[in-house]
């Protein structure tokens, strides 16, 4: 079993049983529902899928809701798409338009107030640069010059790098979705383009306000302006994706490197779960194996302390998405099968919880047990173990199933769900057979149990036991 956790983006290429068995099979943990994407039709068959995986297969696939967010985005084009001719001239304009080859708008107002002459625009992920040469004087449009020519379909994202777009961060179709997440109870929320800490605690404002005041959050980071803020949006979130897409074409992609890895560190430093995010194994949406350079991507993501990692097109629309899961898996696995982490992160010598985890880890370490079981409630103590990133694998016993997938992000941490314990005895005694299930343990081998009793809920870690089989 692999220990780094894999989220899969559904759509179209798995909205079948047999893709989708396949991709659960290959080691998917938490399946993506896209908001921007999936239709209500969509979503209501990637939800039955994951229900069946989980009945049918025993599986305990997770599912995370993502957000739209206040994505800018071009207007429809006649035919659908629009041809751009290097070195022509296009219009953008405030007044909502069917975009031809000489004039578009956006789906947001108000945002050529703030180019200037000389501001690059990018559509389409990034692909086409416009520059803008000419201002009218009444600000309702200006004149730019393309860079470089293609075709474009309607409705591709821009990128204006640097400027922040005038609107509120929940817009009222974001409001309908969170509500669609709450509603349906999704294990996990991610947020795009999210800003600040404010944006993060307005929708757990709303989350409370339907009734689902503990959902997990992920923030995606994806603009220069979230990594301006990052300590504060670390502090306040409970997961964060390294959305390397568009923040690649906010910030420059020469960036990615060093603000990636400073997202990890910082994460770890503090105890929060962190996902790689976006292209990592793109050229497999028409390969069926992946580049060199997206396998090192995968298993550089490992070795650098992700949680998990993710696939995205690949899987929604690619042709080969189970081979793409299967491939990410190994990867994770030959990486995690070699790779010692020393345990330098996350450690606070004043909480109690924090220092049985580092016993914990410290002990596991040195022994070479091979696995660490965690009795809790929460799923708190599980977590803390994880983030000391110990070599044996985690089994979580959980209450139910919704704290077995509050945990699905987390490194290498397997949950089951069990009853509640009367007794520290019993506990340990049940511990040790659900190791023996869990994995095959043979005799001398050393296992770990630790836990809190009496358990009332949140961090009462308070014991663990060295058990030699
Ligand atoms: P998206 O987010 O796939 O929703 O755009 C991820 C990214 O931007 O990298
Ligand atoms: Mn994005």
């Amino acid at each position: 079993m692999k220990k780094t956790k894999i989220v899969c983006s559904i759509g179209p290429s798995t909205q079948n049983w047999e893709s989708f068995k396949g991709i659960v099979d290959a080691g998917m943990n938490v399946a993506r529902i896209n908001f921007s994407h999936a239709t209500m039709e969509e979503r209501k068959i990637d939800e039955d899928l994951v229900e069946r995986a989980n009945k049918e297969l025993g599986a305990n696939i997770a599912i995370l809701y993502d957000t739209k967010g206040p994505d800018l985005r071009t207007c429809d084009f006649e035919n659908n798409y629009i041809e751009l001719v290097a070195g022509a001239k296009i219009r953008i304009v405030e007044e909502d338009v069917l975009g031809t080859k000489d004039v578009i708008s956006f789906n947001y107002k108000g945002i050529l107030k703030d180019v200037s002459v000389g501001t690059a625009i990018l559509l389409d992920d990034g692909f086409y640069k416009l520059v803008v040469e000419d201002i009218d004087e009444d600000g309702q449009g200006v004149t730019c010059k393309i860079c470089n020519g293609g075709t474009i379909k309607s409705k591709r994202g821009v990128c204006i790098p640097g400027i922040k777009l005038d609107v509120p961060y929940v817009s009222e179709q974001d409001k309908k979705d969170i509500q669609y997440a709450c509603d349906h109870d999704g294990d996990y929320l991610a947020i795009s383009f999210v800003n600040s800490a404010d944006d993060i605690r307005e929708v757990r404002e709303l989350c409370s306000q339907y009734g689902k005041p503990n959902m997990p959050i992920i923030s995606k980071i994806e603009t220069q302006y979230a990594m301006d803020n990052l300590d504060e949006i670390i502090d306040e979130t409970d997961i964060v994706m390294i959305a390397r897409g568009d923040l690649g074409i906010e910030t420059g992609v020469e960036n990615l490197p060093l603000y990636q890895q400073m997202m990890i560190d910082k994460c770890r430093e503090r105890g929060k779960r962190v996902i790689m995010a976006t292209q990592m194994m793109s050229s497999m949406k028409s390969n069926i194996r992946p580049t060199n350079a997206e396998v090192t991507d995968v298993a550089n993501a490992v070795l650098a302390g992700c949680d998990a990692v993710m696939t995205s097109d690949e899987t929604t629309i690619g042709k080969y998405p189970v081979e793409t899961i299967q491939n990410m898996a190994e990867i994770c696995k030959k990486v995690e099968s070699y790779y010692k982490y020393d345990n330098q992160y996350g450690y606070n010598k004043k909480d109690i919880n924090s220092i049985i985890a580092h016993s914990v880890v410290t002990a596991s370490n040195e022994l070479s047990s091979k696995l660490i079981v965690a009795a809790t409630m929460s799923g708190h103590t599980a977590a803390s173990i994880s983030n000391l990133r110990p070599n044996a694998m985690i089994l979580a016993t959980v209450p139910n199933e919704k704290v077995a997938k509050a945990l699905a992000l987390n490194y290498g941490v397997y949950s089951k769900v069990v009853g509640e314990y009367g007794s520290t005895d019993e506990l340990v005694e049940d511990g040790k057979k659900q190791a023996q299930e869990f994995m095959n343990l043979t005799h001398d081998d050393k296992i770990i149990i630790t836990g809190g009793f009496p358990n009332t809920g949140v961090k009462t870690t308070n014991f663990m036991k060295i058990e030699e089989l």
